[in-house]
């Protein structure tokens, strides 16, 4: 991979992304880190404070990643790390049931009204993988139908069509899943009532579940089309599958109560992770009790973790959730549309197609000028452009998500400072994307 126009030639970011390349494939734990769709050397992260996040060069960088989600309060927020600290002190993990456990299962069912039950993991992955299973468990039966554009994580039978770093790199699809496992998986365009009355009429009663992004933004944040969410939790129930949001990106961070507080739409099961662990590997899965209750040791369908339910981890995600009061929500919100509103000022100035789009405090800006409603409206963004915009906003000290197909995050943390920085940056960017668009 070459440098980038905008780099210097020599970076302690380049020399580790040499090393990493050495001992580990392409050089990153997780693909999109790797800057393949945006080109370029990825920068490797020395410490994050608040809105800030500095390269082990020095740069400082206001980050609109945010760790895709978790840090919705920002870069080590004093009751996070205070609350970690003090479980890190009373031991890393037991490896037996504990008191913070609990607690955090307490806030998620007394936030969440459909979830009357909840089980504790370590990855999104891990929550929508457990959730399919216990679906086919609690159903008895095998097909599963999923969203072209929606991420669900890694789970074999869910990488499908899927989005994020799949959709970023365009895999077609996935070596190493098996007939048999993507066999399973029906995959329909998103926001088409008639694709899923259609799935259903053909398959109906070989249907376990539906999983869908409460809000997609895997692929970008592409809301649902008002009554979408309700129709499929209607003909799910109609045919005896179960209803399964997913929740991981939009859970406590869209609304306070997610999606589900925007929508009111009553799933089967739920998935939750990100905000959730604040920051540390914890996710979740819950629902109707009946359900979970088929969850081993209560029930027949195995499920287990060595450190699920990590004291440290949920002492993180509880400190988190405790301190995501009503007014981070609404700093959340007005912050996202301030930046919005910037970044398609500074666009349409320069004459670069776009369009913005939300779902509650969440949004993404497409480098496309046509309404996205799906994968395939999403897939005609100028992702060259994008690129391009950046690399320029990089330059200026602003990370934003390395793919096009990214959802922008923001947090408490993001003030009035970090906000100016961003304005004074956006106008170069425009700049850049308009000139890849004409070249
Ligand atoms: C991030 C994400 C996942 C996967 O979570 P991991 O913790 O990365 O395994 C699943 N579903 C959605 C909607 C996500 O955004």
């Amino acid at each position: 991979m070459s440098a980038h126009p905008y780099e210097a030639p020599e970076t302690q970011s380049q020399h580790l992304f040499d090393r990493a390349r050495a001992v580990t494939p392409g050089g990153v734990n997780s693909p999109v880190r790797a800057f393949g769709a945006v080109g370029g050397t990825p920068r490797f992260m020395a410490s994050g404070a608040g809105a800030y996040l500095t390269d082990v060069d020095g740069n400082r960088y206001v980050d609109l990643v945010c760790s895709w989600g978790p840090l919705i309060l920002g870069h080590n927020h004093p009751a996070v790390v205070e609350a970690a600290t003090k479980a890190l002190l009373n031991g890393t993990s037991y490896g037996a049931p504990s008191a913070g456990e609990v607690e955090l299962a307490e806030e998620i069912v007394a936030r969440i009204a459909p979830v009357q039950q909840v089980r504790l993991v370590s990855s999104g992955t891990e929550a929508t993988m457990s959730a399919i299973r216990l679906a086919r468990g609690f159903t008895g039966r095998g097909k599963v139908v999923k969203f072209a554009g929606c991420y669900h994580g890694h789970v074999d039978a869910l990488l499908a069509a899927a989005g994020s770093g799949v959709a970023t790199f365009a895999l077609p699809d996935t070596p190493g899943v098996t007939g048999a496992q993507a066999g399973d998986t029906i995959v329909l365009p998103y926001n088409d009532p008639e694709a899923v009355q259609a799935a259903f009429e053909a398959h109906g009663p070989e249907i376990a579940c539906l999983i869908t992004e409460a809000a997609p933004g895997n692929m970008g944040i592409v809301p649902p089309q008002p009554g979408f969410n309700r129709f499929l939790a209607a003909i799910c129930r109609a045919n005896g599958a179960l209803y399964i949001s997913d929740e991981v990106m939009t859970g406590f961070r869209a609304s306070r109560e997610g999606m589900y507080g925007i929508d009111g739409v009553v799933p089967d099961l739920m998935t939750f992770g990100k905000v959730m662990g604040g920051g540390f590997p914890a996710a979740a899965f819950g629902g109707r009790a009946d359900v979970m209750g088929y969850l081993a040791p209560a029930g027949p369908v195995y499920q287990a973790g060595t450190l699920s339910g990590n004291p440290v981890a949920t002492a993180a995600g509880l400190a988190t959730l405790r301190h995501c009061t009503p007014d981070v929500y609404s700093h959340l919100d007005t912050t996202a549309h301030q930046i919005a509103e910037l970044a398609s000022e500074a666009l349409t100035k320069e004459g670069v197609p776009h369009t913005v789009q939300f779902a509650g405090t969440m949004f993404s800006v497409f480098f496309t000028e046509k309404p996205v409603a799906n994968y395939d409206d999403a897939r005609t963004q100028d992702v060259k452009a994008y690129g391009e915009f950046f690399h320029a906003m990089l330059n200026r000290g602003v990370y934003l998500p390395p793919s096009a197909y990214e959802a922008w995050f923001v947090s408490a943390a993001h003030d009035a400072a970090a906000v100016d920085a961003i304005a004074e940056a956006l106008p170069h960017a425009a700049r850049a994307a308009a000139a890849a668009e004409k070249s």
